[in-house]
């Protein structure tokens, strides 16, 4: 069965997850430890931990197997407008991303936002160019850094200090959410192509903690 997940954040815009870290190999930098992004995610704590947020992201990992799914998932979205992909985990297997890329497909009527870092792994290439190519669909690869630094022409996305805002250069876009109590409101660029990056301000204590130690270092 279909496991949709709504956060408050999202403000009423559905979504589709995983569970954190074990479904995120882009979190794994080089050296073979998290990069700075993922070592403050706020999926692996919090909300997170209670077994009403973890347990249909765990039966979504088996879940998307099934050959009926990308069926469900269209019958699923009938009625939204807007879908976030993992609001936790990552699109791990390619044979996820083209079921994914199918569910984009048969439904044009939705403008659907998907952050990932897959695009460090080169056999993800051909079909995240598949998804930007469509019209209704918004691939953010996310940047690893929670200083801002971002690469122009590849991330979508990147995280800064909140002492960033005030000096966010003019191709970066600032998340809404830190100026509305955490949340998007009425606010959609994330799913918008015209919106090259955003910018989200680093929250919570852990991040808070590696914000500390990057800007140290
Ligand atoms: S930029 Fe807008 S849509 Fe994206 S997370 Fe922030 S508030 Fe939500």
């Amino acid at each position: 069965m279909v496991r949709i997940s709504v956060t408050s954040k999202l403000d009423g815009v559905r979504s589709w997850s995983l569970i954190a870290r074990e479904t995120c190999p882009g979190a794994i930098g080089a050296d073979g430890s998290l990069v700075p992004a993922c070592a403050g995610c706020y999926a692996v704590g919090g909300n997170y931990r209670y077994p009403n947020v973890k347990n249909p992201r765990m039966e979504n990992r088996e879940d998307w197997k099934r050959p009926e799914w990308v069926a469900d998932m269209v019958a699923e979205l009938r009625n939204d407008r807007f879908f976030r992909w993992f609001d936790s985990g990552d699109m791990y297997a390619i044979a996820l991303a083209e079921k994914i890329l199918a569910v984009m497909e048969a439904t044009p009527h939705v403008q659907h936002w998907l952050p990932t870092r897959m695009h460090k792994f080169p056999k993800f290439a051909d079909v995240l160019a598949r998804m930007q190519a469509l019209p209704n669909v918004m691939v953010r690869p996310s940047s690893d850094s929670v200083t801002g630094d971002y690469t122009p022409g590849l991330h979508g996305s990147t995280i800064i200090p909140p002492s960033g805002i005030d000096v966010l250069p003019p191709s970066v876009t600032l998340c809404h959410a830190a100026k509305n109590d955490g949340k998007c409101g009425a606010c959609r660029k994330c799913y918008d192509k015209s919106v090259a990056v955003v910018a989200y301000v680093a929250h919570g204590r852990s991040m808070a903690k590696v914000v500390r130690e990057q800007l140290a270092a």
